[in-house]
């Protein structure tokens, strides 16, 4: 039996865009290919931005193009949502906090965006260690007046990999990315952490997701390291974006999942398109994601983002 075991991991924040149905597929097709176990997991921490009947429209989008699950979603006994998982991130929080790896920080957004820092490689300021030397009184007398946020300490390491896509990767924690947030002021917990140990605990192999994600794989990587959990393989994949260059989402309704389904297309002439601007297909047909397995390879599958025209091809 294949040892593949593949992930869908959408955080319901609104109607599934076509750029989430790219990834989708193709995390699918890597996973079926390879005959292995595909598992839904519900990325729903953030109470502000995540909901249940978001949830349900994502199934059921996934479900209408063809895309199906072996274990997770919402339902059932094997349901993997990640709002019902909190005491197992507090767990694993507790270990790092025993291991001295984490400290309170008590920065505002206003404070870390006023910082004139240099930029981490995910675009975000990159946290000037305010709070990383605060004595124990400090911390003590600073909690009475506001909740903090856990920060991890970073080391001063360059972390490397090779993406199945994108080639070699590299970053340095303290200089491209610095001490980061595992649990937020208002005690939710971070996707940094909830990925790394959900991945772990459910026995993910291979990550497929998209490349606006690349660089969060140094974190996940050097997280697993210190949580003894083995290391997925990556395949960060190209990013559609609309017409005039900026990535699809969730505000672009046109192209979301309940647009393109209103509009009376079919899930072959969505997945057919989806499969030739993957480079997987060398022409627009429709073609269901079944019938896509046996042509799927990763040597087929294009490195650049998508640029798409004013109008998606019709067929
Ligand atoms: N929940 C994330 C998203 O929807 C994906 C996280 C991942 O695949 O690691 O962008």
């Amino acid at each position: 039996m294949s040892t593949v075991t593949g992930r869908f991991a959408p955080s319901p924040s609104g109607r599934m865009h076509l750029g989430n149905a790219f990834s989708c597929l193709l995390a699918w097709l890597s996973v079926r290919s390879a005959g292995g176990r595909m598992l839904l997991r519900i990325e729903d921490l953030d109470p502000d931005r995540c909901r249940p009947d978001y949830a349900q429209q994502v199934e059921a989008d996934l479900r209408w193009l063809g895309l199906d699950w072996d274990e997770g979603g919402m339902d059932g006994e094997t349901a993997c949502c990640q709002s019902r998982r909190r005491e197992i991130y507090a767990h694993y929080l507790n270990l790092l906090q025993e291991d001295g790896l984490l400290y309170p920080c008590f920065c505002t957004r206003g404070e870390l965006h006023a910082a004139s820092a240099p930029h981490a490689s995910d675009g975000t300021p990159l946290y000037p260690g305010t709070c990383r030397r605060l004595s124990p009184e400090e911390q003590t007398r600073r909690a009475t007046l506001r909740r903090p946020a856990l920060r991890i300490r970073v080391p001063d390491r360059e972390i490397a990999f090779t993406d199945r896509l994108q080639g070699a990767y590299r970053e340095n924690l303290a200089r491209d990315c610095g001490d980061f947030i595992l649990r937020r002021s208002d005690g939710v917990h971070a996707y940094q952490l909830a990925v790394v140990v959900d991945d772990g605990l459910l026995g993910v192999t291979q990550v497929v997701r998209g490349r606006d994600l690349l660089t969060s794989a140094p974190r996940q990587l050097w997280l697993q390291e210190i949580l003894d959990f083995p290391h997925p393989t990556y395949a960060h994949v190209p990013l559609l974006l609309s017409a005039d260059g900026r990535r699809l989402s969730k505000r672009d309704s046109a192209l979301d999942l309940g647009a393109i389904r209103a509009s009376g297309r079919t899930p072959e002439s969505v997945v057919g398109s989806l499969a030739f601007w993957s480079g997987l297909i060398d022409r627009p047909q429709a073609i269901s994601a079944k019938e896509l397995i046996p042509l799927f390879s990763w040597d087929k599958v294009r490195r650049e983002d998508v640029r798409l025209g004013q109008n998606l091809p019709a067929f």
